[in-house]
């Protein structure tokens, strides 16, 4: 077992130590949030009890401790994601404002009726429908790479969806609904080759694989901060630097001006252009706690840790009668979808509430992927650093629990 003391980990999260419908909680729905270390939630606390003010424009000691805490965090976040610079890294809602602010932006600045977009079946929602949007405002056309029987990218198929009219490929680094962990370095070269920018949708991976946009050579990566033990409302837009700034601003307003009369306005330099408004300081500084939280931990302990977590939980789900697995790739990061013969999601889901088990059941955002193999509907058990192989075993006395009573 990868050495990580798991009960003091837990000691770090506060809303760990609840029990739920008398039972200790067990939250294993880190795919679709991730929960708070009490070093996340002091941070925050503490910027409004000394450092609250707006940033950049007043000259005083307030406005100047907020602004350093904001940019403070920008630079976390740029060694995070090992970014070449801090005017590479927007900060934003989250991964889904970031992908409406390419589409919205880059994409109609640069996009024509007739050019091609390529999405793969992973997709959640959130990488689908802003494209769409886009292609029905411009007559684009989107295409979909296919994947294979255990939800993996089919290579081949996506080479021979490239083309001279390709223009953009936008694909997750890792499925929020099976766990698939996309090669997205391959996926990005091949994209560059035919001439095609590439966005990476990194909201799954980052609190799971060391994100390193530099080695992938992404032209756009987006994470929100909630999914990596910081707090909601907060996430990033990562662009290669001469794009961002040959790209033209999304929102106008405050911040992203350089110059205003009422003739002409010269926009800032990234990441300013495209942080019009007052931002979300106070979540941006509680993201940048979090980033340390996890570098003190370390990705890569995090990252064999839950592997093996995911080992052992997808051996013993997998002998569980009338348990069927979707989503069996062997690359895969801390993800379980499954169904379960005679009992409907929304059931399975109920009945390990009841025991204190938090689980996602419903379509996860990501509909086409699920529809693929042939469901609407899944229960997901996601898992997190701060779970342990008792956890599991706890979930899969539930199951069989359940099984039994339809004996
Ligand atoms: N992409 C993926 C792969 C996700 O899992 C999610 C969140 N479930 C999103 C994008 C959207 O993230 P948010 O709702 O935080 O903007």
């Amino acid at each position: 077992v990868p050495p990580l003391d798991i009960n003091q980990i837990r000691a770090d999260f506060p809303i760990l130590q609840q029990q739920v419908n008398g039972r200790r909680l067990i939250w294993l729905d880190n795919a679709a949030t991730t929960q708070k270390p009490q070093h996340v939630i002091d941070r925050i606390s503490y910027f409004y009890k000394h450092e609250n003010s707006n940033i950049h424009r007043a000259a005083h000691e307030l406005a100047a401790r907020a602004t350093d805490a904001y940019e403070g965090a920008r630079e976390k976040v740029k060694h995070f994601l090992h970014a070449a610079s801090v005017n590479e890294i927007v900060f934003v809602r989250g991964a889904t404002e970031a992908i409406n602010l390419v589409a919205q932006s880059w994409g109609e600045q640069y996009l024509q009726a007739g050019d091609e977009i390529i999405l793969s079946h992973l997709e959640h929602h959130a990488n689908i429908v802003p494209w769409q949007q886009l292609a029905a405002r411009k007559g684009l056309v989107i295409k979909v790479i296919p994947v294979d029987d255990d939800g993996q990218i089919l290579l081949d198929e996506y080479a021979r969806l490239l083309g001279p009219k390709t223009k953009l490929v936008s694909f997750t680094q890792v499925s929020n609904a099976l766990g698939t962990v996309t090669p997205a370095k391959k996926m990005v070269e091949m994209a560059h080759q035919a001439g095609a920018k590439v966005l990476v949708d990194g909201a799954q991976a980052v609190s799971h694989l060391r994100a390193d946009v530099q080695y992938l050579d992404c032209d756009w990566y987006v994470f929100s901060g909630h999914k990596v033990f910081g707090p909601t409302g907060i996430g990033v837009l990562y662009g290669k630097e001469a794009l961002l700034n040959e790209t033209q601003p999304w929102q106008g307003g405050g911040n992203m001006i350089k110059d205003v009369t009422f003739e002409h306005t010269q926009y800032h330099a990234a990441p300013g252009r495209f942080e019009a408004g007052t931002g979300n300081i106070a979540d941006a500084v509680g993201l940048g706690a979090a980033i340390d939280y996890v570098n003190h931990i370390g990705i890569d302990l995090i990252h064999q840790y839950e592997h093996y977590l995911l080992q052992y939980a997808t051996q013993l789900l997998k002998d569980i009668p009338g348990l069927r697995l979707i989503g069996t790739a062997p690359d895969k990061t801390s993800v379980l979808s499954f169904i379960f013969k005679d009992f409907t999601t929304e059931q399975v889901g109920a009945a390990l509430n009841q025991e204190g088990i938090a689980v996602r059941s419903g379509h996860h955002c990501a509909q086409p992927i699920l529809r693929r193999f042939g469901v609407e509907s899944t229960v997901r058990p996601s898992l997190a650093f701060y779970n342990s192989c008792s956890d599991v075993d706890t979930l899969v006395e539930a199951l069989l629990r359940l099984r039994r009573s339809k004996i």
